[in-house]
């Protein structure tokens, strides 16, 4: 039994007529852990875990320390995150509440994941929250679930942020012979580390991130998502986070569904009609969810944005 649920895969009524074409949504916002996260990290717990694995690390306050943390617990071992003083206490309760031992350590991500490292034993497991080949083939798995349906997109749009969703996406679609269809990748203006690189054609590191798609965060996307990027398949979208993050409330009034900006960024590119999806009929969204974003966070940064 995988650690991951099959997710409810819809039409959107709502999407379609703002986004002028059919729009499926795939919802890993329902997971357990409130992100697609689970796929790819469960996999990979469940791989170390045969190996020996006695206790998993991670150094994610975010959805991928969550998807350890769920882990974790399912499979009865042991798991710690390391997060930096600015991690905020929601993000430390929800990891708390799976279980997991909180060590708050460092000022930046940067120096909770050296003591993370440097945390670890033989017998511990690190998860890196985007660059390992066991989490992109899991995170296939989402699109084994489509092309059991025998519905092929026109497209996928989905967020990128490491481009490790992007990797397990690109994965099961070559996997179920749809390599063809091209991916959206969605990213906001502060965090377009995808976007960096493509144009400069090589991988890139972004100075600073600076947004509130938090889950979008990386400064390097991995090698794979870069060389993927250079397949001619993948088209670089950007909106800004204030798009985002209306994208959000917008589809928690269509769907009934909160989600962090890191997935209004992908939403938002539908239901701001981007002349990158003219070409397509039948748009495919990865709904990737996020829990660290309550309804009060959207409603404080609708109202911040409205005031300026
Ligand atoms: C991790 C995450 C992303 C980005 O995934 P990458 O694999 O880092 O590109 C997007 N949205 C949410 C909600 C996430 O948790």
């Amino acid at each position: 039994m995988p650690l991951h649920i099959q997710t409810p895969l819809i039409h959107s009524t709502a999407l379609a007529r703002a986004a002028g074409r059919t729009v499926r949504l795939k919802l890993e916002c329902l997971q357990p852990p409130g992100s697609f996260k689970i796929r790819g990290i469960g996999a990979a717990c469940e791989h170390y875990a045969r190996e020996g694995a006695r206790r998993f690390v991670s150094s994610s306050g975010g959805n991928a320390g969550l998807a350890v943390a769920y882990a974790g617990r399912l499979l009865g071992i042991a798991v710690t995150v390391v997060v930096p003083s600015s991690s905020s206490e929601r993000a430390r309760d929800l990891l708390r509440q799976e279980g997991a031992e909180v060590i708050v350590f460092g000022a930046g991500w940067q120096e909770a994941n050296a003591h993370a490292q440097a945390l670890l034993s033989p017998s511990d497991a690190f998860l890196h929250p985007f660059d390992n080949p066991l989490l992109w083939t899991g995170h296939a798995s989402m699109v084994d679930e489509v092309a059991a349906t025998g519905h092929k997109p026109g497209a996928v749009l989905l967020s990128v942020g490491g481009g490790g969703l992007l990797a397990g996406v690109m994965e099961g679609l070559a996997r179920n012979g749809w390599g063809d269809v091209p991916v959206l990748a969605a990213e906001t203006h502060g965090a377009a580390s995808l976007h960096a690189a493509m144009q400069a054609g090589t991988r890139v590191e972004l100075p600073t991130i600076d947004s509130l798609a938090t889950s979008l965060g990386a400064r390097q996307v991995c090698a794979q998502a870069f060389a993927l990027s250079q397949t001619g398949k993948v088209r670089s979208v950007r909106v800004s986070d204030q798009e985002a993050v209306a994208a959000c409330t917008r589809f928690l009034d269509d769907h009934r569904l909160l989600v962090e900006p890191a997935c209004g960024a992908a939403l938002a590119v539908a239901y701001g009609q981007h002349p990158a999806l003219l070409e397509y009929e039948d748009i495919l969204v990865i709904v990737c969810g996020g829990a660290t974003a309550s309804a009060d966070n959207l409603r404080q940064w609708s109202e911040r944005f409205a005031a300026t």
